[in-house]
């Protein structure tokens, strides 16, 4: 019985282990910056590990967020929804089919895959005790549910997670989606046009 217990507490610290340490990690190593102008004040926040989460205030409103991530996590094109954001799988489209928008632009990295491997090992570790606690099946049993209920859960929510960190980039103009506009205002000049 010792034994079982202990194969047990192994299966729940590889399920949630790996993810366990976010909160923590999130605090020690971000650092908020704010800048811009007043027209357009936006935020940013370093983290390790090199990504940035960059986030503008709600007085931004040409991009919503919440759709652009809503046509990403369809896998459509952030900005009309109406051609498909993927080329294969994972691979997002050099331009959007039906609108023309540049997509190349994304630095999705490794965010999603980060954010999937939160949710799923989080579930399937919340899961595993809850039918450890109740049932108490024997060890093979959480061998061949787990493994079966992870894989096809983490390939459907990749493609998805992905289209909407696209989505969240394009909306919050990151990287290379603000266009000529952004760099100006980065840079401190004004936009072609602009007094
Ligand atoms: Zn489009």
């Amino acid at each position: 019985m010792q034994e079982r217990e202990k194969a047990g507490s192994w299966l729940a610290v590889a399920a949630i282990g790996n993810c366990g340490c976010w909160p923590a990690c999130f605090a020690a190593s971000c650092r908020k910056v704010e800048w811009g102008d007043a027209d357009r004040p936006r935020v940013t926040y370093f983290c390790a590990m090199t990504q940035t989460l960059e986030l503008a205030p709600e007085t931004v409103t040409d991009r919503p967020l919440w759709p652009a991530m809503g046509r990403g996590w369809r896998r459509f094109c952030p900005s009309c929804g109406g051609g498909p954001i993927f080329d294969s799988y994972l691979k997002v489209r050099h331009s959007c089919a039906s609108c023309g928008e540049e997509l190349f632009h994304h630095r999705a990295d490794d965010i999603p895959t980060w954010a999937v491997l939160m949710i799923v090992c989080n579930l399937m570790g919340v899961g595993l005790l809850f039918v450890e606690f109740l049932f108490s099946p024997p060890i093979w049993v959480h061998w061949a549910l787990w493994p079966a209920l992870m894989l096809p859960l983490t390939l459907w929510l990749l493609p998805r997670v992905k289209g909407s960190v696209v989505g969240l980039q394009w909306s919050q103009r990151m990287h290379g989606f603000g266009g000529q506009d952004t760099k100006a205002r980065i840079s401190g000049q004004s936009p072609a046009g602009e007094p």
